[in-house]
């Protein structure tokens, strides 16, 4: 039977800090050893310039916006998302955004039937390591920031990728992003995408 090789389109999540674009960095240097065409899209990014266009300045601005108007934003990124061609397209974001109505999902249904991903990639780590993470990363702007609260992140995040996985139907791969351990962390994200 003639098997065609499919493209792979990635979403990786993980709660702020937890090393997603540090990692993804490491994973393209290594799937481009593979001779595959790799695209790596921040969400937040692009949702961040298509809100720039309607006048917000500061990236840590979108999660306190109406979460009606990030709906709309989601939806539009999603959209230009659906139109890329590579191989591999690498969805660099979160399965839930702090907002002040409380979190609210960074893939829901609609954006998940528009991106229609292959794969899911689940990065965490321990709260003590996300936590000097986040206070060394001294060029964000973020929430306050407490070792409870990354629990509870780390448990938002792990409920909310099942209800993920349930609706795409596609596999999730968990990784441990160990301290000091990028590179193996990276290599196994490269296994699971089939490399
Ligand atoms: P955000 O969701 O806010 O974009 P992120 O998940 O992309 O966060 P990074 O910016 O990649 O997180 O990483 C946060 C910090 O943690 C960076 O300073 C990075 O160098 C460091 N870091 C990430 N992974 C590791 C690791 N395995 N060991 C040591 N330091 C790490
Ligand atoms: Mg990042």
């Amino acid at each position: 039977m003639l098997c065609l090789a499919e493209n792979k389109k990635i979403i990786m999540v993980g709660i702020p800090g937890v090393g997603k674009s540090t990692l993804l960095s490491k994973v393209v240097e290594i799937i481009k050893t593979h001779d595959k065409t790799v695209n790596v899209i921040s969400f937040g990014t692009l949702m961040f310039d298509v809100a720039k266009e309607n006048g917000l300045k500061d990236r840590d601005e979108l999660r306190k916006l109406p979460v009606s108007e990030q709906q709309n934003l989601q939806k539009l990124a999603a959209e230009k998302i659906a139109a890329y061609t590579e191989q591999i397209i690498i969805i660099d974001t979160h399965t839930f955004i702090n907002s002040s109505e409380g979190y609210y999902p960074g893939l829901p249904e609609h954006v998940l039937k528009i991106i229609k991903p292959t794969n899911f990639v689940s990065v965490s780590a321990k709260p003590e390591e996300i936590y000097n993470r986040r206070m060394a990363d001294t060029t964000r702007n973020r929430d306050k920031i407490t070792i409870t609260n990354i629990k509870k992140e780390l448990d938002a995040q792990s409920g909310i990728l099942s209800a993920c996985t349930v609706l795409t139907g596609s596999p999730v791969k968990l990784i441990l992003n160990r301290e000091g351990e990028i590179d193996k962390a990276a290599e196994k994200i490269v296994k699971a995408m089939g490399l």
